[in-house]
């Protein structure tokens, strides 16, 4: 791997069976282009995964489908570092030192942990999520991250990535790189279809609102001609009146690569139909082979393993490495072996 290049890293978690269409146009498609830029690491993050209720087999399953599914998307494995994070035991070891620097009232105004203790009730929260964050910042911190490609609700994640780094460096000595949030404007945030004014997700989207991307494809081109809209019947780009509407045309035109100037002209004069009919064609377009390049991943576990172990070696070899010198500098004794 070019050492000459700047570093990414990002995690995905195997919270649900399928990844959706804002995981995708949100984050992963970053993670295929800045392989050809980067020296990139990308994980699987079953360690988050838990901070929220999973049943064992389930996970078990849903992490192979997730790293099926990365493959499918493109990412592969001699441009790119591909691992489960549980098989980095690094992660939860820097996490532990980062929880100690971190400040009880600045992890309590991440506004993730509030939606989703929310969701859970707040009894029922544990404080694995309440500290979920700081486990966000070990994983980027470990890898001396440059750029972190995600989707707009981590970007106060990394916020706080970068606080942790400047702070660790300011008290004990330059040590971590401060790494810099790589969203992409148009697609940071994909909305739900039920209710386009919250983000599409894995946990919280009922199941009309979501495009699983492993789902039947025609479940999916029902979903779309289903979309909520407005009770106008103008195809205009206006994320604050129209956002069911901006929703569709940011997908269409991500999917098809066409400007969506280019689309408003193109559905001049014609009814929402029109644009959900062709919206549900193109996207049909889309899922049929990544389904398939997903089954055939999963039908070879032999060769999908060895993939995951090579990337735990090589992620093991830079994250041992930083957390070496993490330890040292915090004044932990070096253990004789
Ligand atoms: P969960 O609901 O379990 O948190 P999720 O749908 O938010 O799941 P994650 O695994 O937490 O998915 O996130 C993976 C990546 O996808 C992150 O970079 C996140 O920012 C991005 N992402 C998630 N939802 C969207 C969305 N609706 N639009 C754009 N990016 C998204
Ligand atoms: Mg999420």
């Amino acid at each position: 791997m070019a050492l000459d290049r700047p570093r990414a890293l990002s995690g995905i978690q195997p919270t649900a069976g399928s990844f959706h269409l804002g995981n995708y146009l949100g984050a992963i498609r970053q993670y295929v282009a800045l392989q050809e830029t980067h020296d990139a690491f990308y994980t699987v993050v079953d360690l988050h995964a838990i901070t929220v209720p999973q049943d064992p087999a389930e996970l078990r399953a849903n992490s192979r489908l997730a790293a099926a599914q990365l493959l499918a998307s493109g990412l592969d494995p001699d441009r790119c570092t591909l691992f489960i994070q549980s098989h980095v035991p690094e992660h939860a070891q820097l996490g532990w030192v980062m929880n100690c620097l971190t400040g009880f009232g600045e992890a309590s105004r991440m506004t993730q942990f509030k939606d989703k203790s929310a969701k859970h009730g707040a009894d029922r929260a544990t404080v694995g999520l309440f500290t979920y964050p700081i486990l966000q910042v070990a994983d980027i911190l470990l890898y001396q991250a440059n750029h972190v490609p995600v989707g707009e609700d981590q970007r106060q994640h990394i916020e706080l990535t970068r606080d942790l780094a400047d702070r660790f460096n300011g008290r004990f000595g330059e040590t971590f790189t401060v790494p810099e949030p790589y969203i992409v404007k148009e697609t940071g945030k994909i909305y739900d279809l039920q209710d386009p004014t919250v983000k599409m997700s894995k946990s919280a989207s009922t199941p009309k609102g979501i495009v699983s991307l492993l789902d039947e494809p025609k479940v999916s081109a029902k979903k779309i001609k289903s979309a909520v809209t407005d009770l106008e019947t103008e195809i205009r780009f206006d994320e604050e009146k129209k956002p069911g509407v901006s929703n569709l045309l940011t997908i269409y035109s991500t999917l098809t690569g066409t400007a969506i100037a280019e689309l408003e002209r193109r559905y001049e004069g014609k009814g929402y139909g029109a644009l959900k009919t062709d919206l549900s064609e193109v996207l049909v377009e889309w899922v049929t082979p990544f389904r398939e390049r997903t089954q055939e991943y999963l039908g070879d576990p032999a060769t999908l393993d060895g993939i995951l172990a090579k990337g735990a070696d090589k992620a093991r070899a830079v994250a041992a490495e930083t957390l070496a010198d993490a330890y040292d500098k915090v004044g932990f004794l070096p253990a004789v072996r």
